[in-house]
């Protein structure tokens, strides 16, 4: 169902609230935790509806859908899209010119297919890899044995623009020991960027010490 507009503002302030909340909690400042507001599947008067309660930062999962909804609103609105779905090498010249910040690099076909693109566009991307925390077969994301060596890589290829690691632990299980892996490893590799936490966990995430949450079902309504 899709919320209204006036809903989904209500929503955005009452998620944003939580943010704050949950990073007091943890001690950290609620300017550290950025809200992703992910709008797959829904129409784009829900993101006008959003953009005008103040939100700036837009996430999506399909290059196609992305495509349709958002280079029509960059004339008039400041904004920054992420690209959240696991992404096929033949779309990373699209993803590129599209989006801000693509969070599921994960295996080196790929990078090298969006350095080709980024060089190509002359376009500023920033880049998260996905880790795949739960070894699950059919999810996209770099696995954790594998995340060292892969880091290390896309370090080396894109500098600075990689920021960070983004994770989507297991259904169903307690997403804690994922968020604090992907954090402490983060850390460790001196990225700063941690995207984890969907609209069931993100409270849980930035207590585990996300800055990144990605949040769509509690602010626009379900899928
Ligand atoms: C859909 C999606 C979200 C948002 O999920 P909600 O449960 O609706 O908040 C976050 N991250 C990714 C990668 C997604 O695909």
């Amino acid at each position: 169902m899709n919320a209204p507009e006036s809903d989904i503002a209500a929503n955005l302030r009452a998620v944003r609230e939580k943010i704050a909340n949950a990073a007091i909690r943890a001690g950290r400042a609620p300017e550290d935790v950025t809200l992703v507001a992910v709008s797959k599947t829904k129409p784009v008067e829900a993101v006008l509806a959003a953009l005008a309660a103040g939100q700036t930062v837009f996430g999506e999962n399909r290059v196609q859908e992305a495509a349709e909804k958002f280079p029509g609103l960059r004339g008039s609105h400041a904004f920054d899209l992420h690209l959240i779905g696991g992404l096929q090498t033949n779309k990373a010249r699209d993803a590129v010119r599209l989006a801000d910040v693509i969070e599921t690099l994960d295996r080196p076909r790929l990078a090298d297919a969006l350095a080709a693109a980024v060089e190509k566009e002359g376009r500023r991307v920033s880049f998260l890899i996905e880790v795949n925390t739960g070894g699950e077969s059919q999810k996209s994301g770099v696995l954790k044995d594998d995340a060292d060596a892969f880091i290390a890589d896309c370090k080396g290829r894109f500098g600075t623009a990689l920021k960070g690691l983004m994770c989507i632990p297991p259904h169903g299980e307690d997403p804690r020991p994922h968020f604090t892996w992907l954090a402490d490893r983060a850390a460790r590799h001196g990225l700063g960027v941690v995207s984890m936490g969907m609209s069931a966990d993100y409270e849980i995430a930035i207590e585990c010490g996300a800055t990144l949450v990605r949040v769509g079902t509690a602010i626009f309504g379900g899928r």
